[in-house]
């Protein structure tokens, strides 16, 4: 398999390639040249599959020419293997044609480890026999921070550096991150706010004479790997609802567009798949795009549900690319057009093609906490915040015979707070984080310069071979 950009111009690289690269050189995103189909006899066949063999099936034709069949089947194994629920991703039923899709049964009880643990184990096995050292930098306000830092920890030839604004994390997220003993994790609190470390790691990546020296990776969505993973569940599940022979609905609370993105590749690669319901909290760009064809990003509202307060949505991108038909120069335009106004409209093709599978649907607040009331007492199920996003977004989207089936992407416990003043209950940490308040932290506490994170990052990093 092969990955062409999204913008047309960076070289095209087979699977190893576009995953230890993440972002494409011209600024686009990867993808693959064409999308790979299931027959409704093979997808038919998943049924009786364990995660890990569905997980090697999904993806065998993305890692094509980079992995033997053989090797992301081991993969997949030590990757799952680590999640606390013998289906790593189960679903829960609510009502008579509703369920929860539980994403968050990893090690960081983020839906982030669904990917992100198979990320950690692939970009260790293509750096295995070359000289190269991985010096993966980044910035997180929670989630993505211990979710990365718990799949690279202790892997040869990685070094991670996880940059968070000092004090601007919960204890728990903080914890997962600064407890993880591994000598290539390094944790760094910065003392100013989350957008001064993302642009602290923005400017080492744009610094050409400290990117010659180090090898530099990301881990955000924009990498190709993560979507790959995450389109896995949605064959998962599916089939275990009554596809191909019957179609399904999901609803994703959504931020960086790559959750729903991958369901809408599983759908091109041939499940029956008839809506991809795209929630968004009152931060609701995605929304307004889908509803009328506005891409236009405003000032970022702080809510309840922090992995979804954006304003730009990295992988829209590639929607937009495959729906514009592909044409990688246009894109490149009409992406330029948007960095600088902060606002473009989609095209006819683009929204044509968006609203046959997709609906977009703000949740305010008070929706958002209904939801949460509604699935305790109906259904005796906690939900976290941004699963609740989702729910209510559903429920407006429910038709005959078509199972809705809702994305779970956290675990309640990490959002305690607003699980309790909706519900009146307080969801405990599962007892395999329970020692994480003994554990000890290490983080060291820098100032908001770059000449200090730079200088850190450098004396810590291996150089480039
Ligand atoms: C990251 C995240 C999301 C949003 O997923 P995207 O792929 O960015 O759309 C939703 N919920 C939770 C809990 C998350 O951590």
């Amino acid at each position: 398999m092969r990955y062409v950009s999204t913008r047309g111009t960076a070289p095209t690289l087979d699977f190893a390639g576009a995953t230890l690269a993440g972002l494409a050189a011209d600024g686009g995103l990867y993808v693959p040249e064409s999308w790979p189909t299931l027959s409704d006899e093979q997808i038919a066949a998943l049924a009786g599959k364990s995660y890990a063999e569905t997980a090697a099936t999904v993806m065998a034709p993305f890692v094509a020419g980079s992995l033997s069949e053989d090797e992301l089947r081991a993969l997949c194994d030590t990757a799952y293997g680590r999640f606390a629920h013998d289906a790593v991703t189960p679903l829960v039923q609510l009502d008579h044609d509703q369920w929860l899709l539980e994403l968050f049964h990893g090690p960081t009880l983020a839906f982030k480890d669904v990917a992100l643990q198979l990320l950690g184990l692939l970009f260790e096995r293509f750096l295995t026999g070359t000289t190269e050292h991985l010096t993966i930098i980044g910035a997180t306000s929670g989630d993505t921070g211990s979710a990365a830092i718990d799949a690279v920890a202790g892997r040869a030839g990685i070094d991670i550096f996880m940059l968070h604004p000092e004090g601007r994390v919960s204890e728990v997220q903080r914890r997962q991150m600064t407890t993880v003993g591994a000598p290539n994790v390094h944790n760094i609190a910065i003392r100013g706010d989350f957008d001064t470390a993302q642009a602290l790691v923005k400017a080492m990546f744009n610094d050409a004479a400290f990117a010659g020296r180090f090898r530099l990776s990301a881990v955000n969505s924009i990498n190709w790997a993560r979507l790959m993973a995450q389109v896995v569940y949605y064959f998962y599940a599916a089939v275990r609802l009554g596809a191909p022979a019957r179609a399904v609905a999901f609803s994703v609370p959504t931020g960086n567009f790559g959750d729903v993105f991958a369901g809408y590749v599983a759908a091109r690669m041939g499940l029956p798949v008839a809506k991809l319901v795209v929630a968004t909290n009152v931060n609701d760009i995605l929304a307004r795009a889908l509803t009328t064809g506005d891409y236009s990003s405003r000032e970022v509202v702080p809510t309840a549900t922090p992995s979804m307060d954006i304003q730009v949505s990295s992988n829209f991108e590639r929607l937009l690319y495959d729906l514009g038909g592909r044409d990688g120069g246009a894109l490149a335009t009409q992406m330029r057009g948007f960095e600088a106004e902060r606002a473009m409209r989609l095209s006819n093709a683009q929204r044509e093609g968006a609203a046959g599978l997709f609906v977009g649907e703000r949740v305010d607040p008070d929706g958002m906490a209904l939801a949460m009331r509604h699935a305790c007492e109906r259904a005796g199920q906690v939900i976290d915040p941004h699963t609740a996003i989702a729910l209510a977004a559903a429920r407006r989207h429910l038709a005959p015979d078509v199972p809705m089936m809702t994305l779970a992407t956290a675990h309640p416990a990490k959002f305690g707070d607003a699980v309790e003043r909706a519900t009146g209950v307080r969801p405990s940490l599962p007892a395999r984080v329970g020692d994480l308040f003994e554990r000890e932290e290490r983080c060291v506490t820098l100032d908001a310069t770059y000449a200090a994170v730079s200088a850190h990052v450098a004396a810590h990093a291996v150089p480039r071979g």
